[in-house]
C-alpha cells in the first residue's frame, strides 16, 4: 500500500511528517506522491482541501485522512499527540487490505462559456461574486426560473462543507450521509424589482441548479481555497456530482455530530 503527507508548512506540521514517516515504515507502506492509496492531511481543513485538490482526478482509489496541528477539524480529526495510534491503524489495517472509508458527496458544477463546457468538483463549497458590483443572476431549479437574485453573492456547498463558509451564512449543517447540496445567500438584496426565497434550500440528487448572471458581469469563482475570476461565464449547473464521492479513512469511529459538538461547542470527548 502507497501512501503520501500533504503539510500545511509550519515546523509543527513539518515535524509530525517526519515522525509518521518513521512510524509507518516498519508497516512496509511505501511513500509515494504520484499515485497513492492513502493520502494523510497534516495541517487544518484547509491543508485537506489542498490534498483533495491535488488528487482529484484519483478519487476512486484514494482514503483521505488528517492530523490537526490547530483546532479541531472536520476533515482533519486526529490530534497531533495521536500520530503513533493513527500510524499503528492505518499499518495494521493496510497490512489486512482492510482499510476501512466513509465516502461523502462532492459538488460538480459545469460552467458553460462561449468555447465550450467545463467541469469542477467542490469538496467544501462553490461561490460566485461579483467583482466591481453586485452580482445580479437569474437561478433555476430544474430548468425553471425560481429568482433573480441581487446581492454579494451564491453559495452551494456539500453536506461536509455545510460546516464551513455555508455555516456563516446561515445554512445548515448537513449530515454527510445526505447526498444533497445546499444553496445559501450572501446578502440578498430585497425589493419590488429583485425578491428572493432568503432561506437556504436543498437540492437532492438528480436535481440541478443553473445560475444565469447577467451579461458582461465580471464574476469571481471560487471552488473551496481556490478562486478565479471570469468575464466569459454564460451559466454555472450545480448538482451532487454523480459516481464521484471524496472518501475518507475511518480507523476509528468519531461520529459527525460529535465533531460539531466539538469544534463549536467544545465539550472534550476523545
Ligand atoms: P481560511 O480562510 O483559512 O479558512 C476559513 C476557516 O474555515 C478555517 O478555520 C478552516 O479551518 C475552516 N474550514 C475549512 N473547511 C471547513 C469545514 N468543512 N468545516 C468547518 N470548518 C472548515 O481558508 P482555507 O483554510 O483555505 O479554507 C477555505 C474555506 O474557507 C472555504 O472552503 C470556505 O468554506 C471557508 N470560507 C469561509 C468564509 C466565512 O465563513 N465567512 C469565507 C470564505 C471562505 P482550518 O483553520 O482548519 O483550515
Ligand atoms: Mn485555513
Amino acid at each position: 500500500m502507497k501512501y503520501n503527507v500533504i503539510h500545511r508548512g509550519d515546523d509543527i506540521s513539518i515535524q509530525l511528517m517526519h515522525r509518521f514517516h518513521e512510524l509507518i515504515r516498519q508497516y512496509g507502506l511505501i511513500h509515494e506522491e504520484a499515485s497513492p492509496d492513502i493520502v494523510l492531511s497534516i495541517g487544518g481543513d484547509g491543508t485537506l482541501l489542498h490534498a483533495f485538490h491535488q488528487y482529484k482526478d484519483q478519487l476512486d482509489h484514494i482514503a483521505f485522512t488528517g492530523i490537526h496541528t490547530g483546532r479541531l477539524g472536520f476533515y482533519a480529526d486526529w490530534k497531533p499527540d495521536e500520530v503513533e495510534l493513527l500510524a499503528q491503524l492505518m499499518g495494521e489495517s493496510a497490512n489486512q487490505n482492510d482499510l476501512r472509508a466513509v465516502k461523502y458527496p462532492l459538488v460538480e458544477i459545469q460552467i458553460t462559456t462561449p468555447q465550450g463546457i467545463e467541469t469542477e468538483l467542490a469538496l467544501n463549497e462553490f461561490t460566485l461574486k461579483g467583482v466591481d458590483a453586485t452580482l445580479v443572476a437569474q437561478l433555476h431549479i430544474n430548468d425553471e426560473l425560481l429568482e433573480t437574485f441581487r446581492g454579494d453573492g451564491i453559495c452551494i456547498s456539500t453536506p461536509s462543507g455545510s460546516t464551513a463558509y455555508n455555516k456563516s451564512l446561515g445554512g445548515a449543517i448537513v449530515h454527510p450521509s445526505l447526498d444533497a447540496i445546499q444553496i445559501a445567500e450572501i446578502a440578498s438584496i430585497n425589493n419590488r424589482v429583485f425578491r428572493t426565497l432568503g432561506s437556504p434550500i436543498l437540492l437532492p440528487k438528480h436535481h440541478h441548479c443553473d445560475i444565469y448572471p447577467r451579461a458582461n458581469q465580471n464574476i469571481l469563482l471560487s471552488l473551496d481555497h481556490l478562486y478565479m475570476q471570469r468575464n466569459d461565464i454564460i451559466s454555472i449547473r450545480s448538482l451532487v456530482a454523480a459516481g464521484k464521492k471524496v472518501k475518507f479513512a475511518r480507523f476509528r469511529p468519531f461520529p459527525f455530530w460529535s465533531r460539531v459538538r466539538e469544534a463549536f461547542i467544545g465539550y472534550d470527548m476523545v
